[in-house]
């Protein structure tokens, strides 16, 4: 029975390959049997893709149809090179798939996407604990790791000085290997990055004795990072190439840094804002006056009004925390609450008591 291709795929006969690689992406994703798709329908996205994804076989099946491709179809015996398919089986290129690969590997039991992730180092993550004021103005953090990184004698070429490259043996120097695996879709051939020479098809002719070609050696080593003022609890900062180093021709992860704050006795911070409390006495909140306030930048005097209530918020503008990802900064809020103070003087005592007698 003849398919329609390309009303599988959901796309028009003149189609760009563009075009027919993003609607088999989406397809394949959607129908996935592991989230509940249809099987025979993801087999029948796969089987056309197979087919209009390659140039030369599409341009066969426009003229012949799916009965070229299928097994012991018309014409099948006349069309050498496709192997694969006489047999019902597909090919599979993992770096193309990008996180299909995964999928796909998956569902294999292939670990295809995994092979094909295996150039990139891990990630690294640390959690690195700011004073409040470091958090506000920005600092610069050292942080230790002992951690796989680029060979310091051949700089992570793996190459001994002076020695050139050669064919990488493993995939006689074309980068990548072809696997075939069984599958209940039939064989399936599977290209994946050579774990050799990572894809470049070229190995050093002589190793490097330090790291014995690896490119890499562990070690200890310390790196600075500029903390951002302004930055906030939760928070995380990447550092891009930081990460595991996994060896010759591949690329190291990425090192992440979780920050957390440690709390201040007196401030508290609600994102950009500062809020604190402070303590007048009685006779300030109710005759107005002058009082020092601690702010991040230092004491501010702020002039408190005649009458003014226990419990009232004052702005002191632009002294909160200055803003990660713009210019400008929050503001301080301050509350002001009356303190009574329990000792004082004799003659303190005798004003208050006036006040007292006098029904204030
Ligand atoms: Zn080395
Ligand atoms: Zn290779």
């Amino acid at each position: 029975m003849s398919k329609d291709y390309y009303d599988i795929l959901g796309v028009p006969k003149g189609a760009t390959a563009d075009d027919v690689k993003k609607a088999f992406r989406r397809l394949a994703h959607e129908h996935h049997p592991d989230k509940g798709g249809d099987q025979q329908k993801f087999k029948d996205i796969n089987e056309a893709y197979q087919v209009l994804g390659d140039a030369e076989k599409r341009a066969t099946y426009d003229r012949f149809g799916s009965a070229a491709f299928e097994q012991g179809g018309m014409g099948t015996g006349g069309f050498g090179g496709f192997g694969g398919f006489q047999q019902g089986g597909f090919n599979i290129n993992m770096d193309d798939m990008g996180d299909l690969g995964d999928i796909l590997g998956g569902m294999f039991g292939f670990g295809g996407g995994r092979g094909a992730r295996h150039s990139r180092g891990q990630d690294i993550h640390v959690d690195v604990t700011l004073e409040f004021q470091e958090a506000v103005f920005g600092a610069t953090k050292t942080v230790k790791l002992y951690k796989h990184d680029a060979c310091t004698e051949c700089g992570g070429s793996g190459a001994a000085k002076g020695s050139g490259a050669v064919p990488c043996k493993d995939c006689g120097g074309n980068g990548s290997v072809t696997k075939t695996q069984r599958t209940m879709f039939g064989n399936v051939q599977i290209q994946q990055t050579c774990s050799e020479c990572h894809g470049r098809g070229k190995v050093p002719e002589t190793l490097c004795a330090t790291c014995k070609g690896l490119g890499i050696e562990r070690r200890h080593k310390e790196i600075s990072i500029a903390i951002p003022a302004g930055i906030s609890e939760g928070e995380t900062i990447r550092v891009a190439g930081e990460g595991e180093h996994p060896g010759r021709g591949a690329n190291p992860g990425d090192l992440f840094l979780r920050i957390h704050v440690r709390p201040h006795r007196t401030f508290t911070r609600e994102g950009s804002d500062i809020h604190s409390v402070v303590q007048a006495p009685y006779s300030m909140v109710a005759l107005g006056g002058s009082i020092a306030v601690a702010t991040v930048d230092g004491d501010v005097d702020l002039k408190i009004p005649a009458g003014a209530q226990s419990g009232t918020v004052f702005t002191l503008r632009g002294k909160g925390v200055p803003f990660l990802r713009s210019r400008g900064r929050g503001d301080h809020f301050v509350t002001i609450q009356t303190r009574v103070d329990t000792k004082m003087s004799r003659e303190q005592r005798e004003l208050l008591e006036k006040l007292r007698n006098a029904g204030l």
